[in-house]
């Protein structure tokens, strides 16, 4: 495949996810919740999850923000559903090295969030595609702390 049909391709998945994103909304019984934004572009975003002995049992997000971190956020929240803290959080950890330029084998269990490497050609949206992922290791890594004073 040519290069410009890939980009073509990954484009119009991220507009996909950002017009249609996946888990986007809110949690009644949501157990750990948390705001972020990015002040460099504007984004905002509100994060929800449902943790239930250390597994994402749900989670959704709302907010306000441009395409690449709206898209990023559904791509995120589609990697981690279901997934433990731990996995949860070693995700988040590739991500980061994704949009760095360092991609590795491992990135596949991203999903469709593998494909916004691209950005790290961009680094004045690196913190667009990364807000949504900053905002699960905050609350993940609160929600650790909770548990270890209970
Ligand atoms: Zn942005």
């Amino acid at each position: 495949m040519a290069l410009s049909r890939l980009d073509h391709l990954y484009r119009q998945v991220i507009l996909d996810h950002s017009s249609h994103p996946h888990h986007h909304g809110t949690l009644e019984q949501a157990t750990d919740q948390i705001e972020l934004n990015n002040p460099t572009c504007g984004d905002v975003i509100q994060l929800q999850l449902i943790l239930e002995e250390d597994r994402i049992n749900d989670i959704r997000f709302s907010g306000s923000g441009c395409t690449i971190s709206t898209a990023s956020a559904s791509m995120m929240t589609d990697a981690v559903i279901g997934k433990t803290t731990t996995e949860a959080l070693a995700l988040a950890e590739q991500f980061s090295l994704l949009v760095q330029g360092k991609e590795n084998e491992e990135m596949e269990d991203l999903g469709d969030a593998a494909i916004l490497s691209g950005v790290s050609k961009f680094p004045a949206r690196i913190r667009c595609a990364t807000l949504a992922w900053k905002g699960l290791e905050k609350a993940l890594s609160e929600a650790r702390k909770e548990q270890d004073n209970e």
